[in-house]
Formats: C-alpha cells, structure tokens, sequence
C-alpha cells in the first residue's frame, strides 16, 4: 500500500528566533526523511554561500509587490525592512502530490498560515538560552551586530507568540531536535484524519 498516493502532504510550520538554528535542523532533517522545503521569495540580499532558488528566491521590491498584487502569495511579512513570502501554488503542488511540506517562517507568518491552513501542524524552536542565541548569531558570521541586536530584540517579542504554536522543540543539539521533530511528524502522520482514506473507498483494508 502506499499511503502517499491518497493521502494529501502534511503543511509544518517551523518558527522560531533568527540563528535559532533552524536552517541547520531542517538540512538534517531532509537528510532524513522525504520533505518539501518551501523556498520563501524575499528582498533581503543573500548571505555569502546562500544560493538562489535554494535557500530563498532573492527578487526585487517591485516584484515582491507585484506577487502581492496578483494574490499568488499565502502569507508574507517584512521582517527587518524586507519582504519574505510564501507562494500559495508551488507549496499546494507539493501537498497535493502527498508531500509534506515545510516552511520556515516568522510568527507573524505562523499566524496567517494556522487562520487559512487550519490542519497545519506548527512548531516553535528556542535555543538553551538566550546568551547561547546571540552566540550562534556572532558565530554565524553573516550580519553586522546592528542586525544581529534587531534580531536578539525581536527574538524577545517572537517569544510572547510560543503559546499560539502546536509544539515546542529545543535546539540544544542538532540531532536532539531533529529526533523531536521527527517524533511529532511520525504522530501527525497516524492521526485518524489523515489515514481515514485507508478505510474508506474502494481500496479500503
Ligand atoms: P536560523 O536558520 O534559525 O537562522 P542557522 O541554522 O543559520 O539558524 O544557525 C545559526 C548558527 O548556529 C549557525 O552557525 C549554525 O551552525 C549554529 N547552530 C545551529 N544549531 C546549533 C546547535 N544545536 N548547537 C550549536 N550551534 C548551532
Ligand atoms: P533570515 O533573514 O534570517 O533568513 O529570516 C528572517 C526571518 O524571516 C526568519 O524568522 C524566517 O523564519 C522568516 N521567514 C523566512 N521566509 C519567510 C516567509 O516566506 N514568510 C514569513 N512570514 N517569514 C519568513
């Protein structure tokens, strides 16, 4: 039997502080399992090693807003004086072909996706702690500390939104976190909402 051909993808919503470290637990994770990773389209410029079409669609102001216009986006934000949004077609493609599909997004984003998308499943990441935060953003090495203080204040606010989330996973150790993950997708998949197909129609067990 194979579930996937009846069976819709299930829509994640991963959140959580900038240099959190989700964009290391995702990589991990899709080592790991068949996931699709929502590639966002954004004005901000792309970090040293971040590869168009990979990591983000790196598009003008002008085309972001056209997006906007045409209605072809299922959520978006400006997040430190730039546009991040998700396009609703290639995210419902995925689905529709029985691929679970991630998006790593703000909580701002988090929101609009849980009031359109009601059966997504959402996630909030923390680090230890918030010294070891701003740690990893020095680490990271990618943004000036003026950016790096915008993202350790906005952390903060992003923490009062924690309870609106499905769950809550600490990034200690990487693979700490992906077994997390790993554990809340593999109880999502056996709800009976998602696996009534297989008792139901034609090819009913
Ligand atoms: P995000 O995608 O949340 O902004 P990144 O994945 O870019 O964060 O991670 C930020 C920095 O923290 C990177 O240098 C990454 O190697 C590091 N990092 C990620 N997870 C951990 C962890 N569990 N322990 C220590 N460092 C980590
Ligand atoms: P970064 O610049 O560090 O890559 O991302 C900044 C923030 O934007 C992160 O919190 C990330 O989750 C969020 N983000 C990335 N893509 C999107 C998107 O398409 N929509 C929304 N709402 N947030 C996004």
């Amino acid at each position: 039997m194979n579930r996937k051909k009846t069976g819709k993808g299930q829509l994640i919503v991963l959140s959580g502080p900038s240099g959190v470290g989700k964009s290391t637990v995702i990589a991990e994770l899709m080592s790991q399992r068949e996931l699709f990773f929502s590639v966002s389209f954004t004005t901000r410029e792309p970090r040293s090693g971040e590869v168009d079409g990979k990591n983000y669609y790196f598009i003008t102001r002008e085309e972001f807003e056209g997006m906007i216009a045409r209605g072809e986006l299922l959520e978006y934000t400006q997040y430190q004086q730039n546009y991040y949004g998700t396009s609703e077609k290639l995210l419902q493609e995925k689905l529709d072909a029985g691929i679970d599909v991630l998006l790593d997004i703000e909580v701002e984003g988090g929101e609009n996706v849980r009031k359109k998308r009601p059966d997504a499943i959402s996630i909030f990441m923390i680090p230890p702690s918030f010294e070891e935060l701003s740690r990893r953003l020095h680490a990271r090495n990618t943004d000036k500390e003026e950016v790096i203080q915008g993202r350790l204040a906005r952390a903060r606010e992003e923490y009062k939104e924690i309870p609106k989330y499905d769950y809550l996973v600490i990034n200690d150790r990487v693979s700490n976190a992906v077994t997390e993950i790993e554990a809340i997708l593999a109880a999502a998949e056996c709800r009976v909402a998602k696996r009534i197909h297989i008792i139901e129609g034609d090819n009913a067990l």
